[in-house]
């Protein structure tokens, strides 16, 4: 189904977010204070407009408050980004998720009511340093300090055992949600499906399991 985004903010991140989902087919407002942004945004994105967004008139003149779902991508300004955010939670913006630069803009978006809370550059550096440190571990998503869901090429040694004879969960504490193989993705599979050679396993677990899970397969 088709659903409304407003993107307030195009640097990096907010033209990155702006851009897919307007690929995906959805509807984009797309944001910024500096004309030059927004005139750069016009051929990916819905609409877009030049507007200061920690200002009330000027995010109610927007037509805002129709919007269900507001990425809050101001970077470095951290004042107009928990302005902006302080201003649209007000006006009853049921999702407002944004990006933080440090833990203190982090610590005042939690307390001003931001539903999710984003940090690209932090989150990005982990999944890349995973990739790093081991071979088989191909995505890396953290869920929360404990829990992960990782993306691991799977051992040799399953090679058309079943995920019932391989019996993961008691060995390891781990879960598997999904198996890739080529282009066919299968998200709930059941205890008699086979491993074949060059799936990959995504994984979910607390990551100590998920951690022992990588280097003992
Ligand atoms: P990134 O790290 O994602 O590249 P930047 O800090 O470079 O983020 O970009 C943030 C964007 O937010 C810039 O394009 C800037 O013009 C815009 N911006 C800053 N303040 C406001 C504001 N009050 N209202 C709307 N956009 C703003």
């Amino acid at each position: 189904m088709k659903k409304q985004f407003a993107v307030i903010g195009l640097g990096r991140f907010g033209v990155s977010v702006s851009t897919e989902l307007h690929k995906l087919g959805h509807e984009v407002l797309a944001v910024d204070i500096n004309e030059t942004k927004v005139n750069e945004m016009v051929n990916d994105s819905t609409y877009s407009s030049v507007a200061d967004g920690a200002d009330e008139k000027a995010l109610r003149g927007l037509g805002i408050t129709n919007f269900d779902h507001v990425i809050v991508a101001i970077g470095d300004n951290i004042q107009a980004s928990i302005l902006c955010t302080l201003l649209l939670k007000e006006m009853g913006i049921a999702s407002v998720w944004v990006k933080a630069q440090n833990y203190y803009h982090h610590k005042v978006l939690d307390k001003i009511g931001a539903d999710k809370i984003i940090h690209p550059e932090h989150d990005m550096g982990n999944r890349i340093a995973q990739h790093l440190v081991s071979d088989k571990v191909i995505d890396y998503i953290e869920l929360s300090d404990d829990f992960s869901i990782a993306e691991i090429a799977a051992p040799s040694f399953m090679n058309q055992q079943s995920l019932i004879d391989l019996d993961i969960r008691a060995k390891f504490g781990v879960t598997i949600l999904g198996l890739k193989r080529g282009k066919q993705f299968n998200i709930s599979p059941r205890a008699e499906d086979q491993i074949q050679a060059n799936d990959i396993l995504i994984v979910i677990g607390h990551k100590n399991d998920l951690k022992r899970f990588e280097e003992n397969t």
